[in-house]
């Protein structure tokens, strides 16, 4: 992959315009949700992800350069391995699970603080009995993750740590 396509852009897709000054969460509600924000699919296809929502809670609409976004993986599920060159700032808010940055396994409980550098391999998978929820922040304007080639998957699944804890 070219250095082009690599820069596209990913970015979040608004329904809504500006936001009202306060949106109220749903308190006990099955899983987290808020006034007016739609729970979006975390990724529009793909089988390297699963049970796992996305909602968008603050973005370029909203006169930030910054997208805060709440994603919610039920027992089990996990998040797509990947990386990119923006880095992503995670409070774990929710439930509990496990985070894999760069070649280390994290244990993580609310309220957690992830930080992921830039082209670092990453991936969240929530417990076996219990949900993982975390809000994330990225810069509106982001390159697109990369997904590891099948040669860099040989290499990850040789590693002791990442091989046996990443879901492709
Ligand atoms: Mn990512």
């Amino acid at each position: 992959m070219d250095g082009t396509e690599a820069r596209k852009i990913d970015r979040d897709e608004r329904e809504i315009g500006p936001v009202p000054p306060l949106r109220r969460h749903h308190a006990g509600a099955v899983g987290y949700r808020w006034d007016g924000v739609p729970v979006k699919q975390y990724k529009e296809t793909g089988t390297h992800f699963q049970k796992i929502t996305r909602q968008v809670l603050f973005g370029a609409n909203d006169g930030l350069s910054s997208d805060v976004r709440y994603f919610e993986i039920w027992p089990d599920g996990h998040s797509t391995l990947e990386r990119h060159e923006h880095a992503h700032a995670v409070i774990v808010i929710n439930g509990r699970g496990y985070v894999l940055i760069g070649e280390a396994v994290h244990s993580i409980a609310p309220f957690d603080l992830v930080h992921i550098p830039a082209m670092t391999w990453h991936q969240f998978r929530a417990a076996p009995d219990e949900p993982l929820g975390f809000l994330c922040l990225v810069p509106c304007d982001r390159d697109r993750p990369l997904r590891p080639s099948t040669e860099e998957v040989k290499g990850l699944r040789e590693h002791a740590t990442i091989g046996t804890f990443i879901r492709l």
